[in-house]
């Protein structure tokens, strides 16, 4: 696959930029290439600047569900356009959003937009501090909540693969208020809760963890963890910014019948565009200011271009929810040819891993065990065949509802010939 267009703006790009990049996981480093460069995406193809044409299971890691570029988001973030950018003033269409939030999530009753997935997270948990009065919250080892400095700690995916165990910048009193357990380890959670629970304020998880790959919960861990977190007067945070209309419309807690305190989206709730959202129990986000004593703010928050693309994400999903059968069954068909392959595989409905361990993988710790060499070596390989999926092994694969039966099949095939 001739690149060259791509390395030779990258060598340009990285004179402007640090590492060339915007966010670091795109830099390639893990897979010792060259970052491809996009020039146009459609449908379930991504095409670079060097004219390759690509099946792409990144989706612009979890955002396009609906494929890039579908013809209903577009055509509503074009005329909405027309209209104006930005007003830092209320509009219809903002409530019109946060209504489809609340009625698809069964735990949102009151819901925040924001502008990333990062904001959306630590401020759910500074509005969960508020709320209860406590400093400490619990996270997992590798689980990713965004970069702000509580929780850039055990954090997955970009940490992982640059083996960065924690981020320089961060004080380490900040660091101290972040404890971490083990991902589908009950004792080490419990222990935490004897030692310093009348301090903790939340438990924050992704109750499908996908960003030391896809690793599920173990069955039991939520329910543990919704019984835990109650007894102890703690306020239980799903992380939901990949899983949220992704399992299903309703996300995680529909999924698996459990109902956390408070909830983060981002990605898919965008549908391509920078918007995130926090929301649960009105009690609990009658804290934020103006209504109550957390402040938290945004220029752009709730910025009509972005909350339409939302709008029109949502509005389709809804109205197909045969989407979500079809994504799932071919993910179950990649994870089969993986598992012919002899590789581990983690699938929770269309998002999916294959490690490169005979597994299982169920934590941080097994998660780290997979050969990052072969990884980079399979990735090469499925370049080559047309295919791109994210350049590191701490990523899920995501399929969107553009992905067609001759694409998977592409796949599988491509698979086979590792
Ligand atoms: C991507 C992600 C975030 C951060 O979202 P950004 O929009 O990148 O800031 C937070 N939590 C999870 C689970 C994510 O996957």
């Amino acid at each position: 696959m001739n690149t060259e267009k791509s390395s030779a703006c990258f060598r340009e790009a990285e004179q402007y930029i640090p590492g060339g990049v915007n966010s670091p996981v795109r830099a390639f480093r893990a897979v010792e290439r060259d970052p491809l460069f996009i020039e146009r995406a459609s449908g379930s193809k991504i095409y670079d600047i060097d004219g390759n044409e690509l099946i792409d299971y990144v989706c612009s890691w979890g955002p396009c569900i609906l494929g890039h570029a579908p013809e209903a988001v577009v055509n509503a973030v074009k005329a909405v356009c027309e209209r104006g950018l930005s007003f830092g003033a209320p509009t219809e269409l903002e409530t019109q959003l946060a209504r489809l939030i609340v009625e698809a999530v069964p735990a949102i009753e009151q819901v925040r937009l924001v502008s990333s997935g990062t904001e959306a997270v630590m401020s759910a948990i500074r509005a969960a501090r508020g709320y209860t009065g406590r400093n400490k919250i619990i996270k997992f080892a590798g689980n990713y909540h965004g970069h702000s400095d509580g929780l850039l700690v055990k954090a997955g995916s970009g940490l992982m693969t640059e083996s960065v165990p924690d981020s320089a910048g961060v004080p380490e009193g900040y660091a101290s208020y972040t404890l971490t357990a083990e991902y589908n380890g009950g004792e080490s959670v419990e222990r935490l809760f004897e030692a310093e629970g009348e301090d903790i304020a939340a438990v924050v998880i992704e109750p499908v963890a996908a960003n030391m790959g896809v690793v599920p919960p173990k069955e039991g861990f939520l329910e543990f963890l919704r019984d835990i977190t109650r007894k102890n007067g703690a306020l239980l945070i799903f992380d939901e910014v990949i899983t949220g209309f992704r399992l299903c419309y309703g996300g995680a807690g529909e999924y698996f019948k459990i109902r956390p305190d408070l909830v983060t989206l981002g990605k898919i709730v965008g549908g391509g565009m920078p918007l995130a959202a926090y929301g649960g129990a009105a009690e609990i986000m009658q804290v934020l200011a103006p209504a109550g004593p957390v402040y938290q703010a945004g220029t752009l928050s709730g910025n009509p271009v972005a909350v339409t693309a939302g709008i029109a994400t949502l509005t389709e999903l809804k109205a197909h929810p045969e989407i979500y059968e079809r994504i799932d069954g071919n993910g179950e068909k990649l994870a089969e040819a993986f598992r012919q392959k002899g590789l581990w595989v983690n699938r929770a409905g269309s998002l999916l891993s294959a490690f490169f361990t005979d597994g299982p993988v169920t934590d941080y710790t097994s998660a780290l065990r997979s050969d990052k060499k072969k990884f980079a070596a399979y990735f090469s390989r499925m370049l080559e065949e047309g295919i791109y999926v994210a350049p590191s092994q701490f990523e899920a694969m995501f399929i969107s509802a553009a992905h067609s039966d001759e694409d998977i099949q592409r796949t599988v095939e491509a698979i086979r010939r590792l």
